[in-house]
């Protein structure tokens, strides 16, 4: 299965867009209006409704469709017909070694967001959690310590978009012929940036298995994996489920025709469309540790959660940690 490319193709269904192309990025809808009038806009105000009516009947938002096209974003649905992509031993073991160094260095020291959360996927801050999400963006930390993987990972992301979903490259910067000396793939494409960069750590019984969950308002997922899944881990595969085209406006249906499955190398990385539902199975033993990240088009992140505003955010790292010492305040995310 294995191309010279060492990409491996996961999904057999072939890419299935409902619109064309070119009507996808008309909108340029963050870039258009980054930093002023969008600040303190969520994306969740577009995509879903609100939060309680989201947990009482996990309704979609109607407008959810639109939305997805003004941010020049697939739809769920289109996406979920999409390939994943896996680029084998993209980290050596020695970067892996200083990278989880690093960020078990942060954690003790309360330099970068944490949120944990329980085997239901609530927020816990107690013995029962089993997945810890740590925030490595929280002001700019990995990208200060690991300037070249940075560069490296948004590159492999632009290429593998380049070369295969292009949605990415529409999106160059005018400017690519001019007198730009900065060459890097990055600085020719315009407003893309890293929304989030997460560590996840998972022990028995941690899953993401919400129905039809996806990374909304971002544009590519990736995730590596940091331990070795032979011996290290069981479980925790990364899964990618298709919804049965009549049953798509049911957010309740677990029904589905078909689930890729990826299995992850220590060192490998996985891409795919953010909005690509996409969960992770249920950990057997011992634990699972990745990094994620989102691309998105807006600002680069700094703030110690997964943002969801182009605007100026208040979140502080201080509100992150009081989260860790009192379960009643939903101060996170
Ligand atoms: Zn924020």
């Amino acid at each position: 299965m294995f191309s010279t490319k060492n990409l491996l193709r996961i999904a057999g269904v072939g890419i299935a867009f409902g619109v064309g192309t070119a009507s996808l990025y008309t909108g340029n809808y963050l870039g258009g209006k980054m930093g002023n009038t969008t600040a303190g806009r969520k994306f969740n105000d577009y995509l879903f409704n609100n939060n309680k009516q989201k947990k009482e009947k996990n309704l979609r938002n109607p407008q959810e469709k639109e939305a997805c096209y003004k941010l020049g974003l697939l739809t769920p649905d289109e996406a979920q017909h999409t390939n994943v992509y896996k680029i084998s031993n993209f980290l050596t073991y020695d970067e892996i070694k200083k990278i989880k160094q690093a960020i078990r260095k942060w954690q003790n020291e309360r330099k970068i967001g944490i949120v944990e959360r329980n085997n239901k996927e609530q927020r816990s801050t107690f013995k029962d959690a089993v997945w810890r999400t740590s925030f490595l963006h929280t002001n700019n930390q990995f990208k200060k310590f690991f300037p070249e993987i940075h560069a490296r990972i948004i590159d492999q992301i632009i290429i593998t978009d380049k070369k295969h979903w292009k949605l990415i490259h529409h999106r160059q910067n005018k400017n690519e012929n001019e007198n730009n000396n900065d060459n890097t793939l990055k600085n020719r494409v315009e407003h893309l940036n890293l929304r989030t960069i997460e560590s996840h750590e998972y022990t028995n019984g941690g899953q993401l298995q919400r129905n039809k969950h996806y990374d909304a308002g971002s544009i590519v997922t990736i995730d590596i994996m940091l331990n070795d899944s032979n011996n290290e881990f069981q479980g925790g595969e990364l899964s990618f489920p298709q919804f049965i085209d009549q049953e798509l406006d049911d957010p309740n249906t677990s029904r589905t025709n078909n689930v890729d499955i990826i299995k992850l190398e220590k060192g490998d990385m996985a891409l795919f469309l953010s909005h690509k539902y996409h969960n992770v199975l249920p950990i057997r033993s011992g634990k699972r540790h990745v990094l994620v990240m989102e691309l998105w088009n807006g600002p680069e992140k700094t703030c110690p959660h997964r943002c969801e505003t182009v605007g100026k955010c208040t979140h502080t790292l201080n509100r992150s940690h009081l989260g860790n010492f009192s379960q009643h305040v939903g101060l996170l995310g």
